[in-house]
């Protein structure tokens, strides 16, 4: 690569090329774990990404289908969320989502006691939230503004698709009142998929992901951002039973990869997970 790489956007420390995702340089900090797309792509691709059929399988990317199948899943991932905030004090109150998509984790909150609130730019996604949701989900940030300070605020597989995590985070940062709880989940890149094998990794997909975190990265930004401490931090998942085998291979292979992955689980687990969530409190 021949252009010069940015300094890092969460510590200023020079980055350097890693690789080539498709036609996407990938640039990393090594100092704190950060990767991401340089440069970040033109606002007209990246709204393509997003455009009619991204949540129905029919776009160029996204969700096979999210207001079908995906839904119970979803559910039962936002209950588990739900369930770390309450287990560190946050019971009720004002909560907004960012990129609520149909808002089912609003729903679980909403049954929970919370007076919960959504950001969904895309029109196909607000299209489809329940009726109980009525006057809650909104566009932009800006629409939800008048509803602050909110007690919780989320962003669950969201900052890695943003074209500036650091400066969205930090524009919510004055929404969120002293004490309240920030909680995200990315995919992360410390698994040896991402650092041994990039190609094999299918969280490596630019233009729909941009930043590519660790726990660590990730726990950084949030804190810096929002003048917080992180609180928790957890695994969210990791893939079952293989190790680098992504795409069809010989059966022999698939047999190594087995192989090598039963003993990996035992010994590192880190290696194997795909995706981390942190809490942090503002001060
Ligand atoms: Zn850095």
């Amino acid at each position: 690569m021949t252009s010069p790489t940015p300094a890092c956007a969460l510590c200023g420390l020079p980055t350097r090329f890693r690789t080539i995702l498709g036609c996407y340089p990938l640039c990393r900090c090594e100092a704190c774990d950060l990767e991401f797309i340089h440069p970040i792509p033109p606002q007209e691709l990246l709204a393509r990404v997003y455009a009619h059929g991204y949540f129905q399988g029919t776009g160029e990317r996204g969700y096979c289908d999210y207001f079908g199948v995906e839904r119970e899943r979803a559910a039962r991932k936002g209950a588990a969320w739900l369930d770390r905030i309450q287990s560190h004090g946050g019971r009720g109150g004002r909560l907004l989502d960012l990129g609520c998509a149909a808002g089912y984790f609003l729903e679980a909150a909403l049954a929970r006691g919370f007076d919960p609130y959504g950001v969904e730019p895309s029109g196909d996604a607000r299209g489809k939230v329940s009726s109980a949701l009525a006057g809650r989900v909104f566009p932009d940030v800006s629409a939800v503004r008048d509803k602050a300070p909110f007690d919780v605020i989320t962003a669950w597989d969201v900052l890695e698709h943003l074209a500036d995590p650091l400066a969205a985070v930090r524009a919510l940062a004055p929404l969120l009142r002293p004490g309240g709880l920030f909680a995200a989940v990315v995919p992360v890149q410390t698994n040896l998929n991402a650092r041994l094998w990039p190609a094999s990794w299918d969280q490596y997909k630019p233009p729909e992901h941009l930043w590519f975190f660790s726990p660590r990265s990730l726990s950084r930004l949030l804190c810096e951002a929002l003048g917080a401490r992180e609180v928790a931090s957890w695994d969210e998942w990791s893939r079952p039973g293989r190790l680098l085998l992504e795409r069809p291979a010989p059966a022999l292979l698939h047999r190594l990869d087995r192989a090598l992955f039963a003993p990996l689980r035992l010994l590192r687990p880190r290696w194997l997970v795909d995706s981390s969530g942190v809490l942090v409190r503002r001060a």
